[in-house]
């Protein structure tokens, strides 16, 4: 389909208009972090998001995409022969319609994460999916659009991911654990922003802490230097 287009043809059915979604690519890789990492996996991701964090490594997913049909989309997925599909951006929650294609994708049977901003409200995601949600820290720039109510939405297989640009955004990150009991709920993940604060000095704070936390690095960086389409 010719999908450059935000625009929907106004001689399309309204039920295949409902079943569309704007995506920026679909791809075969290898899974870089959280809790699947290392598998191959098959990542959609959805085009726009409404935040703007200063170390944002996927601003080409800001604009443009191609409008997908979900059953088409399920159809690319299947070609690839996986297990594991993560849903990502920009924000993948920013089009409602990304609800219909997490639940049809758990129905067909694939180990589903989700990679959100913790902006927008998760309450409505199938309790199937692995939801990894961002808690944005200071240096962020975003910080103020935490939806803090999330937290509550949260269920242990899910996973929280803060990443890290400074002492001060590991200092706040800290705060935040003990404020909100966060290892409590889920799986902790604390990552450092690449070329922003030194990986071996994070991992060092957190062990001098004893931080209930897991400390990761992005693995498609080291593979492919963080190469689109990886
Ligand atoms: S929420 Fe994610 S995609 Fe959006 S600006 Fe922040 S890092 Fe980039």
């Amino acid at each position: 389909m010719n999908g450059n287009s935000a625009s929907v043809d106004a001689s399309t059915p309204a039920s295949a208009v409902s079943e569309r979604l704007r995506i920026t690519e679909i791809f075969h890789s290898i899974q870089g972090e959280a809790d699947a990492i290392g598998w191959r996996t098959v990542f959609v991701r959805l085009t726009g998001c409404p935040l703007r964090c200063v170390w944002c490594d996927t601003e080409y997913s800001f604009y443009g995409g191609n409008w997908h049909a979900i059953d088409d989309i399920l159809a690319e997925v299947a070609s690839h022969g996986v297990r594991y599909v993560c849903v990502t951006g920009g924000e993948p929650l920013a089009q409602k319609r990304c609800l219909i294609l997490l639940q049809k994708l758990c129905d067909a049977g694939y180990e589903v994460s989700l990679e959100t901003s913790g902006a927008l409200d998760v309450s409505a995601v199938d309790p199937r999916v692995r939801k990894v949600m961002d808690l944005k820290a200071p240096d962020s720039g975003e910080s103020k659009r935490n939806l803090w109510s999330n937290l509550d939405h949260l269920l242990p297989h899910d996973q929280i991911k803060i990443v890290i640009a400074s002492r001060a955004d590991y200092e706040w990150s800290r705060a935040m654990l003990d404020e909100h009991a966060l290892a409590e709920r889920c799986m902790v993940l604390f990552s450092p922003v690449h070329g922003a604060v030194q990986p071996r000095e994070l991992a060092e704070w957190i062990i001098a802490d004893k931080l209930p936390v897991r400390f990761q690095m992005q693995l498609h960086k080291l593979l492919w230097n963080d190469a689109a389409g990886h």
